[in-house]
């Protein structure tokens, strides 16, 4: 049934002693598509890659038989484009950037984000100028990588809870060639967009393909999630485990629009990614619908 599928479902693999390994950690647990952090995500700096890492990781992706555009790597969490006081931001872009030029190095073409925080320092409209703002300088300075923002819970000061946030730093985007987003199901759905009911799916899904545009979408984040609709706080689950339940992600294996982008677990159980892969495609009610050239 995956073979025929149209749909890349993978996790967010370990990278760890050297992104080489992602790779064949995500085909492991039959994964079809991965995330990645390309460093320590906690920490500001990293070495930079050397040829010999960069080479084993596309031979690796070849081992792997996923391809590079499914493959949606993760910046560091320290990273904040939208602060308010400059030289920190300064640290921020510094960092993305850098982030950015190694998933060049690596062949892939995306970088998923948060888009920033105000800290209660800034008003929401001045922090989203800010990240555009960062945005577009990171762009101008980089080649061949989308920045791929992803819509966040909104909890403490976070932006990007709102399809409206997401819209705003697409439309301040001057190069909308290299700009998209990421939803992650947790998040949507602790924001305060439902996703249980096929009613409640197709009207969050309608406002986001009015508000953002479906053309943008490079990337699902599948996570249920422990706190309620609306709560704003951001604590994914297992699937099928949480306030969403297994209905929503069945939904989104049955939805076109989901087709051909990476759609990745970020659930807090890896020693179930592969069931939960698994349990996925078994969803799909007519692989036909999503086969190539059906
Ligand atoms: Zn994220
Ligand atoms: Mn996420
Ligand atoms: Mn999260």
């Amino acid at each position: 049934m995956s073979e025929k599928s149209k749909k890349y479902v993978g996790a967010h693999v370990s990278a760890s002693g050297g992104v080489y390994n992602a790779p064949l950690n995500a085909k492991a647990i039959g994964a079809k598509a991965f995330a990645l952090f390309t460093k320590n995500q906690r920490q500001w700096s990293a070495k930079p890659l050397d040829e010999e890492a960069i080479e084993l990781f596309k031979k690796n992706m070849k081992e792997s038989g996923i391809e590079p555009k499914h493959v949606l790597p993760h910046d560091s969490y320290l990273i904040n484009l939208g602060h308010p006081e400059e030289q920190k931001r300064k640290k921020s872009l510094d960092a993305f950037i850098d982030e950015v030029k190694r998933c060049y190095q690596l062949g892939l073409d995306k970088l998923n984000f948060h888009p920033g925080s105000h800290l209660k320092k800034i008003g929401e409209k001045e922090c989203l100028d800010l990240i555009a703002e960062s945005m577009n300088i990171a762009l101008s300075e980089t080649e061949g990588v989308t920045l791929v923002i992803e819509n966040t819970a909104g909890q403490g000061s976070n932006l990007g809870y709102r399809f409206e946030h997401l819209a705003y730093l697409i439309d301040k985007t001057v190069d909308k060639s290299r700009v998209g987003v990421c939803l992650d199901t947790c998040h949507t759905f602790t924001a305060g967009y439902d996703l249980r009911t096929k009613e409640a799916y197709e009207e969050t899904m309608t406002l986001f393909g009015d508000t953002v545009g479906f053309e943008y979408l490079k990337g699902v984040h599948l996570n249920d999630s422990k706190p309620p609709l609306g709560s704003r706080v951001d604590r994914h689950h297992s699937l099928g485990c949480g306030e969403i339940g297994w209905s929503a992600f069945g939904f989104i294996m049955n939805d076109p629009r989901m087709d051909d982008i990476p759609l990745i677990l970020e659930t807090i159980d890896d020693s179930i990614w592969e069931q939960e892969i698994n349990a996925l495609y078994t969803l799909v009610i007519n692989p036909a619908n999503g086969a190539v050239g059906g």
